[in-house]
């Protein structure tokens, strides 16, 4: 069993809520939503942060921010706006070290962040 919880959610050993699929990527609902919509998209193969996706596969990259795209679509916030978040390491909080983007959105977001 691999140990990285996301992993784990890619293989099923983990159950999430399920918001849309692709061959190489999977959405899910944040178990601790900071806002109405609030989904994470993760590519299926494991990579630590955003920088090390960037340099191993950017088109595999692409998909995760074309899943971005479906997501906001499919839940309704396209029209409005959303924040797409990426925390990458230590100083931004980054607690699962599988790479992920925050899709945010349903109601007017505070900028900056604290
Ligand atoms: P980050 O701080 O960017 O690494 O964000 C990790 C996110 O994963 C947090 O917003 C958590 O609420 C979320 N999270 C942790 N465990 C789960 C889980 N089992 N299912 C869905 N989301 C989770
Ligand atoms: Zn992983």
């Amino acid at each position: 069993m691999p140990e990285c919880l996301f992993c784990r959610i890619v293989s099923g050993g983990v159950p999430a809520s399920r918001v849309l699929e692709s061959p190489r990527t999977l959405s899910f609902r944040d178990i601790s939503p900071q806002a109405p919509t609030h989904v994470l998209v993760i590519p299926r193969d494991h990579y630590p942060d955003l920088p090390a996706l960037t340099a191993a596969d950017p088109a595999l990259l692409a998909e995760v921010l074309s899943q971005v795209r479906e997501v906001a679509e499919a839940e309704g916030i396209s029209g409005r706006g959303y924040r797409v978040v990426f925390n990458t390491g230590a100083d931004a909080g980054q607690a699962v070290p599988h790479v992920h983007a925050h899709v945010l959105g349903g109601r007017a977001l505070s900028w900056p962040p604290g």
